[in-house]
């Protein structure tokens, strides 16, 4: 069966494309835009793929984070294509007005300062609201400096968590490390160069001295530079080299060693609690063991409860 649809690039000019479907007729809108979600350069305007040029050129409207930062892109490659704002506070509003224009037929970019848009940047609540309208969506991938600097840390890259942006607060930086100090993937962090000794404090406190680390800097700019070592050797390094806090920057950290820390601080929790209270047997395990005191905790609270299950208690 054959249906009449809207065609799927950008720069539709309100012809219809026969798209093959399955089962029963259906009515389907037929001049619906698409929604293309654009990766941007994080530094280099090299890196901007003559795809992502051709759809900034061939929608109808580009809806971007800051449009003046927008601009300045755009004139680099001679568009001159209609943009409106999308940003932290004004994307609840903005994203049921421009999905009313996606379903009027209008084909829409969306793009942020750099990068990827969604990740640690606007975007989330109008790819959401388009979905849930039936819009087509469209990525066009490109620069992501997560991914970027992944791609060059040597750390391992069969798996990862990305965590963003970690709380200003002191407190609630504490908390969201503390959640992640037994994460055996690499962790990958963006840090604003204001808060890198600060953060890095609380990262080398909290995950330990010893983790290795790596800070990617400038990335596919002039000035890129990526510094390695200990989570230690990094926070040494932060305060006696003031050009490490100069740019942006992205803070990869390796993830926890598995089993075999955790196995042998198990064997001694084990031993410690049939003698000891369990504030003591911690207060001794995390004397010998590379594991954190909150972890040790927590393991000894299992192991006890796991005891008295048993009937070993
Ligand atoms: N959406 C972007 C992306 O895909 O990477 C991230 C936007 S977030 C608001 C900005 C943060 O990304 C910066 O504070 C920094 O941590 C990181 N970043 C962006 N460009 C970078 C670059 N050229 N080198 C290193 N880090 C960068």
């Amino acid at each position: 069966m054959l249906e009449r649809r809207a065609g799927g690039e950008a720069g539709w000019n309100g012809e219809y494309a026969l798209v093959e479907v399955s089962g029963v007729e259906k009515t389907v809108s037929t001049e619906t835009g698409l929604l293309y979600v654009v990766a941007t350069p994080i530094g280099n305007l090299g890196d901007l793929s003559t795809r992502v040029g051709e759809t900034l050129r061939a929608v109808g409207l580009i809806a971007a984070e800051d449009t003046r930062h927008t601009q300045r892109l755009l004139d680099h490659i001679g568009i001159d294509t209609p943009m409106i704002s999308l940003h932290e506070h004004n994307e609840r509003e903005r994203s049921d007005d421009i999905v009313r224009r996606l379903q009027g037929g209008v084909s829409v970019a969306l793009v942020s300062d750099a990068g990827t848009p969604l990740i640690s940047d606007p975007g989330f609540r109008l790819v959401r609201s388009a979905r849930a309208a039936g819009i087509e969506l469209r990525s066009l991938p490109g620069p992501c400096a997560a991914v970027a600097a992944l791609s060059i840390a040597g750390l391992p890259t069969d798996r990862f968590v990305f965590e963003g942006f970690l709380a200003q607060k002191e407190g609630a930086r504490r908390t969201q490390l503390e959640a992640l100090a037994n994460e055996p993937r690499t962790i990958i962090f963006y840090v604003a160069p204001r808060r890198l000794a600060a953060e890095l404090q609380s990262v080398a406190e909290i995950l330990g001295h010893d983790r290795p680390a790596v800070l990617a800097r400038e990335l596919t700019k002039v000035f890129e530079s990526s510094y390695d070592g200990t989570l230690g050797d990094l926070l040494e390094r932060c305060h006696v080299d003031s050009s490490m806090h100069k740019g942006e920057m992205v803070l990869l950290v390796a993830g926890a060693e598995e089993s075999d820390d955790i196995s042998a601080a198990d064997v001694l929790l084990n031993a410690l609690l049939t003698e000891l209270p369990l504030k003591t047997a911690v207060d001794i395990a995390a004397r010998t063991s590379k594991l954190p005191r909150n972890t040790l905790y927590k393991r000894a609270l299992e192991i006890q409860s796991e005891n008295s299950v048993n009937g070993q208690e």
